[in-house]
C-alpha cells in the first residue's frame, strides 16, 4: 500500500484500535484510492483522506424508556453525522444489540461513499441504539421510540440530517419516531425521515428500493456477460426488508429465489420461491415476527440451524442481512456451485477474503454502497416530493429508481475500466463515490 495511505490507516486504528469494523470498512476503501492519490496531487495536499475518515460530528446519549411491567430501561442512542459536503447527512438508524460506536462510524462511512454514487445531494451519516425490537411488545417500541426521539429531534431536520430505517428499523418505528417528532415539534411535512407510510409522506416504492435496487444491479452486471437473470437460481441470505423485496424482484424477472434465512438458520426452497410462500414469509416475518423455520416447516423444506444459504448451487448470490456474513470459506462454497454474480443487499456482507476469492475465481462482485444504493435513493426521492408537495406514482418512482441504478453501475463499471481495472466494481464504485465528495471539500476550503 501507499505510504502516505497507509499513514492514513495506521492513523485511524491508533486512535481507535477497538474498531474493527469500521477498520475494514476503511481499509476496503483507501487501499482502492492508491490511484487517484497518484494522478491527481490536490487531495493528498488538501488532506482529504484524513478528513474523510473522520466524521463531522457524533452524537451520544441515553435512552430511558419504559417497559411493560413498567420498569424503567435505558439504552443509549447515537447519530454520526459523517460529512456533509454534498448535501445534508443522510441514513438510516439501526436498532439492535450490536450497535457500538465502531460499527455505526463503519455505516456512515460507507453512506458517504453511497450517497455520492447516488447521483442526488445527500451527504453520509448514520445512527440508531443497542435497543432489540425482537420479542418486544409494540408498546414497548412505541415506548422507547419516543424516548428515543425525544433527544435525537434537535439533531436532524430537512437541511440538516434526514435518518431513515435499517436493521430493526422498519415502518412501525418510523411511525413512531414521526409521532413524536410532530409532537415536540409542531411540524409536518417537512421530509426529516424517510421511510414514512404511504399518505402520510411517504414514498410508494421505498420499503421495495433497496432490494429492487440490488437486483437491478445484478442485472445490469449479467448484461455486461449478455446475460440475464432469467432461469437463474438465486441464493438470498436475510428475510427481512431487503431480502423480502429482492426475492420479489427476482421472480418478476423470471429468476428462481432458492434460499432465505435469518440469524437462527436458512431454508432451501429447492423447486424456487412461489407468489404463496413469498406472501407467507411477508406475513411471517411483518407480521408475526417469527422465525424462518417456521416457514421451513409449515413447507417441510430443508433448514439448517445457525446456517447460511451459500451451499445451495446459485448462480446469483444477493447477501441481504448484514455485514460480514459471507466468508472466504463461504465465497468458495458458491463458487464451486457456479455462482456468476454478487450483488450485496446488505452492507459489507462479504468478508475482505471472501472478495477477494470472488475477484480471483472471476465472479462479478457488487459491494453494497453501490448494488444497495437503491433505497437511498428513493428516500432521496422522498424528499424530493415532501419538497415539491406531491407524490408520484409506483411507475414513475420505480422507473427513476432502475434509472438510478443503471447509471451507478455504468458510473462504476466505466471507472473501474478508466483506472486499469476492467470489472472491479470495488474499486469502481469507491474511487466514483470519493472523487465527487473530495472534489467538494476541495472546493470549499479546510473548513468542509
Ligand atoms: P431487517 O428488515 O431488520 O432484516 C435483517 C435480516 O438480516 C433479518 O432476516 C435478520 O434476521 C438478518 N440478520 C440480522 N443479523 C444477522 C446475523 N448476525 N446473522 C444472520 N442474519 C442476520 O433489515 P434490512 O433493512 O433488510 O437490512 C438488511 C441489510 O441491508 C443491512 O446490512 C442493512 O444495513 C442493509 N441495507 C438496508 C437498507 C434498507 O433500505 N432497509 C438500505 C441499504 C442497506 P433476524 O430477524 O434473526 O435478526
Amino acid at each position: 500500500m501507499d505510504k502516505y495511505i497507509e499513514s492514513v490507516y495506521e492513523s485511524i486504528k491508533e486512535k481507535d484500535p477497538l474498531q474493527k469494523v469500521f477498520h475494514q470498512a476503511a481499509l476496503e476503501v483507501l487501499e482502492t484510492l492508491e490511484p487517484v492519490i497518484k494522478k491527481y496531487p490536490q487531495y493528498k495536499e488538501n488532506k482529504i483522506l484524513e478528513r474523510i475518515v473522520e466524521p463531522e460530528r457524533i452524537v451520544q446519549f441515553r435512552v430511558p424508556w419504559k417497559d411493560r411491567n413498567d420498569e424503567i430501561q435505558i439504552n443509549r442512542g447515537y447519530r454520526i453525522q459523517y460529512n456533509s459536503a454534498i448535501g445534508p447527512y443522510k441514513g438510516g438508524f439501526r436498532f439492535h444489540p450490536t450497535v457500538k460506536l465502531g460499527l455505526l462510524k463503519f455505516l456512515g462511512f460507507e453512506q458517504t461513499f453511497k450517497n455520492s454514487l447516488t447521483t442526488l445531494p445527500m451527504g453520509g451519516g448514520k445512527g440508531g441504539s443497542d435497543f432489540d425490537p425482537k420479542g418486544k411488545t409494540d408498546g414497548e417500541v412505541e415506548n422507547f421510540c419516543h424516548s428515543f426521539m425525544a433527544e435525537m429531534y434537535r439533531h436532524i431536520g430537512q437541511f440538516t440530517d434526514v435518518p431513515a430505517g435499517d436493521i430493526g428499523v422498519g415502518a412501525r418505528e418510523i411511525g413512531y419516531m414521526y409521532a413524536a417528532y410532530r409532537k415536540i415539534t409542531n411540524l409536518h411535512g417537512t421530509c426529516v425521515l424517510t421511510g414514512k407510510g404511504w399518505g402520510w409522506g411517504g414514498s410508494l416504492i421505498r420499503p421495495e428500493a433497496t432490494g429492487y435496487g440490488a437486483t437491478y444491479f445484478a442485472e445490469e452486471m449479467l448484461k455486461t456477460k449478455k446475460e440475464s437473470l432469467k432461469g437463474k437460481k438465486v441464493a438470498i441470505s436475510g428475510s427481512g426488508n431487503v431480502a423480502q423485496y429482492a426475492a420479489q424482484k427476482c421472480m418478476q424477472l423470471g429468476a428462481k429465489v432458492i434460499s432465505f434465512s435469518d440469524s437462527s438458520g436458512s431454508v432451501y426452497i429447492p423447486d424456487g420461491l412461489t407468489q404463496k410462500q413469498w406472501e407467507n414469509v411477508m406475513e411471517l416475518k411483518n407480521v408475526k415476527r417469527g422465525r424462518i423455520k417456521e416457514f421451513a416447516d409449515e413447507y417441510k423444506l430443508d433448514y439448517t440451524a445457525k446456517g447460511r444459504p451459500w451451499g445451495y448451487g446459485a448462480q446469483i448470490a444477493l447477501p441481504c442481512a448484514t455485514q460480514n456474513e459471507l466468508d472466504g470459506k463461504n465465497a468458495k462454497e458458491l463458487i464451486d456451485g457456479g455462482v456468476v454474480v454478487v450483488s450485496e443487499g446488505a452492507n459489507m456482507p462479504t468478508t475482505p477474503e471472501g472478495v477477494t476469492a470472488f475477484q480471483k475465481a472471476g465472479v462479478l462482485f457488487a459491494p453494497g454502497k453501490a448494488a444497495n444504493a437503491g433505497g437511498v435513493s428513493t428516500s432521496g426521492l422522498e424528499m424530493s416530493q415532501n419538497s415539491g408537495r406531491m407524490f408520484w406514482s409506483r411507475e414513475e418512482v420505480d422507473s427513476k429508481l432502475h434509472g438510478i441504478m443503471v447509471n451507478i453501475h455504468q458510473n462504476a463499471y466505466e471507472t473501474a475500466k478508466l483506472f486499469g481495472e476492467p470489472g472491479n466494481y470495488v474499486m469502481g464504485a469507491n474511487i466514483a463515490g470519493f472523487l465527487k465528495v473530495a472534489n467538494a471539500m476541495v472546493a470549499m476550503g479546510y473548513l468542509a
